[in-house]
């Protein structure tokens, strides 16, 4: 292509809220046969909602939720909002709430929360962080979390002094149009990856609903890994698009052929991209390698 159409397909690109950055990010774009998406946040709306809340123990759900809130309400993980606004419900005024004050505050990165409130232990997370606290998972719990996992819904556990007492149940649903961005991009023979750090029930549940199935799905993948699978597909002889918005994507935007970042992502994963989709529309995956391929497929 000419610096002129490559001008050109840049401006095209921004006209359509399409943030190209330079000419080789353009130029890679139309190469790209393997799409890696993350999933909450770029596939899914990203704001989750609890939807159900089971008891293990006989308590009162405002005590329950009390201790939750006081424990998720130091974490900014997305998951840790959904339950500190749920929580609003049960205690005295919605609008103001007070929480108990919790110390010991720990963040286990890709599994949960950790604090003291009201000198009790409280644990809140996934499987691998309760075996990590020699934490015993009830088989109702279990199957509590089959139920979500099923269901699309990422199941958490809730322990007090390392007694299971609860399971909370948040969905994320799918964003629209995800499931047929992904169709359109089969008919444009591209592969879609969904990777995330979410468990593999869940994964494949909001997979099977996008129409990505078998190997295509990664779960329980930390940030590094999510990298180290675009690098694996690049060596299997792929040209490798990432698409995320969070600070736990930017290494795989950055080792990706081309990274891009959903507009209304982090700073991090805006800086680390080579392309943006300012209006955070995911249809605008295909917007960008239309446009690449326009500009550089007849020229060569
Ligand atoms: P994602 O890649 O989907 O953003 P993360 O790697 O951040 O997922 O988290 C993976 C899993 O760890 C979550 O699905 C959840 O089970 C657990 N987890 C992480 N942070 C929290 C939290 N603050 N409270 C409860 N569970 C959490
Ligand atoms: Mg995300």
């Amino acid at each position: 292509a000419t610096p002129t159409a490559v001008m050109v397909g840049t401006g095209v690109g921004a006209s359509q809220g399409v943030l190209i950055k330079g000419g080789q990010a353009l130029e890679s774009a139309h190469k790209v046969n393997c799409i890696v998406f993350d999933k909450t946040g770029t596939l899914t709306v990203g704001k989750p909602v609890v939807v159900n809340t089971r008891l293990l123990k006989n308590m009162v759900l405002r005590e329950f939720y009390e201790l939750v809130a006081a424990t998720e309400v130091n974490s900014e993980h997305p998951l840790a909002k959904a339950v500190v606004e749920y929580a609003k419900k049960f205690g005295e005024d919605e609008e103001n709430p007070i929480w108990p004050e919790a110390r010991d505050f720990a963040s286990i990165t890709g599994h949960g929360v950790k604090a003291i409130v009201r000198n009790k232990e409280i644990v809140v997370g996934n499987k691998s962080l309760m075996l990590d606290y020699n934490i015993i998972i009830p088989a109702d719990a279990e199957d509590m979390l089959a139920e979500a996992e099923g269901l699309a819904q990422t199941g958490i556990m809730v322990s007090i002094d390392r007694e299971v007492v609860g399971v909370l149940a948040i969905s994320d649903p799918l964003k629209p149009g995800a499931r047929e961005v992904v169709s359109i991009l089969k008919s444009m023979k591209v592969r879609s990856i969904m990777v995330t750090g979410d468990n593999w029930g869940t994964a494949n549940s909001i997979a099977r609903e996008v129409g990505i199935e078998g190997t295509s799905v990664i779960a329980e993948a930390k940030p590094e890994q999510k990298a180290e699978r675009v690098k694996e597909f690049q060596a299997s002889g792929y040209t490798v698009a990432m698409v995320g918005d969070g600070i736990n994507d930017s290494p795989a935007l950055v080792a990706a052929d081309v990274g891009m970042a959903i507009g209304a992502g982090t700073d991090i994963a805006i800086e680390a991209a080579d392309i943006v989709l300012m209006k955070s529309n995911l249809e605008d995956v295909i917007t960008a390698i239309d446009l690449s391929r326009k500009t550089f497929s007849r020229i060569r």
